[in-house]
């Protein structure tokens, strides 16, 4: 008999409020625009629009934020996906410039919507430092440094005496220091956003799946087992589960299951958070002691591609995650571990998210295909796609743009 693999249990969606919201006991029978989809990227598109003024439904399957949302690592890290070098080998500097300069705005944006409403999501600003474990590694930070110095961008480089100065660790070779950095809990976040979206007229709907999204004579039809909305747009932000709906996107935007880990309070470690081996693994300290360490999914045969259950953890990252801090930090020798969990992203060929129209199905938008690292963009996208409902030109960087669905394919 298989053995039953460990629940997963994320420790952002045991104490966070405003999951649960049906603002009317029935679903209305028409909308201007239906949101499908309650993570970041839905309750963004959703507060955006409704502010513009415009009639929006948002729909979710489960509770708001129980997605990749309520399970990620709690990093909200302006930048580029991949290292500043490789982006600008991809894309040119003044693209890679594009998406930092976006991804530093949407951090702003956030900051301002919690101050504005006084939101208590444990946002903490803190710098984050890359730190390599290979030399491989610290050849890359420093080509990368480099660049991003002739760009401006505050940043600086580690040797290998400054990495085990700052640290208190001697495994690793050098480090990269971004100085703008901060950590948020989501869920929180995602619960505040869907009730200022509430107050400007949003109708949000959780424990309300949608079965299919049929395009019809007379405009878009959004079927649910409570019944259906017509509606004139509908924004796809189900990010990994998107295919479901429209499996055009199915080679587009893959599952990938990603894992965490919380430990019980320790004293303070660190004053920056941290990512290491190429940002396969993240790490961060709260203020309240618990270190929340994500990643180690190249440890499972599968690198955990293709795998929509986030029900269970992976035992082999899960030994991977809860051997790391011990192994690599002496004060952590005898850290006691909280809860491991799972979630599930949704990464695209490129790396970058798809944001815009669904080319081929008019009235459609899709905001998803984050892989890995959407909190520094959704709350942005989130706005861009409002913009484009009602025919705003939004200011997005090229390589976040869904016309490019044809070059992905
Ligand atoms: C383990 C892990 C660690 C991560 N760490 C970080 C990090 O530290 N920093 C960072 O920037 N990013 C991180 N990410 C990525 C980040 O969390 C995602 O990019 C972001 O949350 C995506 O938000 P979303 O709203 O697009 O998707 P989701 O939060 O996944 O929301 C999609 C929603 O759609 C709903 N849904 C699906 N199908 C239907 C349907 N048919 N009908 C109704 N509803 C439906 C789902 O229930 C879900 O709630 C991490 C992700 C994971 C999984």
């Amino acid at each position: 008999m298989e053995k039953l693999k460990p629940l997963s249990d994320s420790f952002w969606l045991v104490d966070s409020v405003n999951r649960h919201l049906q603002s009317t006991p029935q679903l209305p029978t028409a909308s201007e625009v239906v949101v499908i989809g309650g993570g970041i990227s839905g309750v963004s598109v959703a507060y955006w629009l409704s502010g513009l003024g415009v009639e929006v439904v948002l729909l979710e399957r489960q509770g708001l934020a129980e997605g990749a949302t309520g399970r990620n690592g709690g990093h909200l890290a302006p930048g580029t996906n991949k290292d500043f070098a490789d982006a600008i080998a991809t894309h040119g500097l003044e693209e890679t410039l594009a998406i930092w300069h976006l991804t530093q705005n949407v951090v702003e944006l956030v900051h301002q919507f919690i101050e504005q409403h006084q939101v208590d999501c444990d946002l903490h600003f803190n710098s984050l430092a890359s730190l390599a474990l290979t030399p491989l590694e610290v050849e890359q930070q420093r080509r990368s440094f480099e660049l991003m110095q002739e760009a401006g961008l505050d940043v600086q480089f580690w040797d290998k005496e400054e990495a085990i100065g700052h640290t208190g660790s001697s495994r690793f070779l050098g480090g990269l220091l971004y100085k703008e950095h901060a950590q948020v809990w989501a869920a929180k976040l995602v619960g505040a956003i869907a009730r200022v979206a509430m107050q400007n007229g949003a109708n949000i709907q959780t424990g309300t799946s949608v079965g299919a999204v049929e395009q019809s004579q007379s405009g878009l039809i959004v079927r649910t087992p409570r019944g259906e909305i017509r509606a004139k747009f509908v924004v796809h932000a189900t990010n990994a589960y998107v295919r479901h709906l429209r499996p055009v996107l199915k080679d587009l935007i893959i599952p990938v299951r990603g894992q965490v880990m919380v430990t019980e309070p320790v004293p303070p470690l660190w004053n920056f958070d941290w990512i290491t081996n190429h940002g396969y693994e993240y790490c961060l300290q709260r203020p309240d002691g618990r270190i929340v360490l994500g990643g180690m999914r190249w440890r499972s045969p599968t690198h955990e591609w293709n795998i929509e259950d986030d029900r269970q953890i992976e035992p082999a990252v899960s030994e991977g995650l809860r051997t790391f801090l011990p192994d690599h930090f002496e004060a952590l020798r005898n850290v006691q571990i909280g809860q491991e969990w799972t979630g599930i992203m949704g990464f695209s060929p490129d790396d970058n998210p798809l944001v815009g129209e669904l080319p081929g199905y008019p009235g459609e938008y899709i905001i998803a295909g984050y892989s890995g690292h959407g909190m520094p963009i959704a709350f942005g996208a989130g706005r861009a796609i409002a913009q484009l409902i009602t025919g705003q030109q939004p200011q997005l960087p090229l390589a976040f743009s869904s016309a490019r669905l044809e070059q992905l394919k």
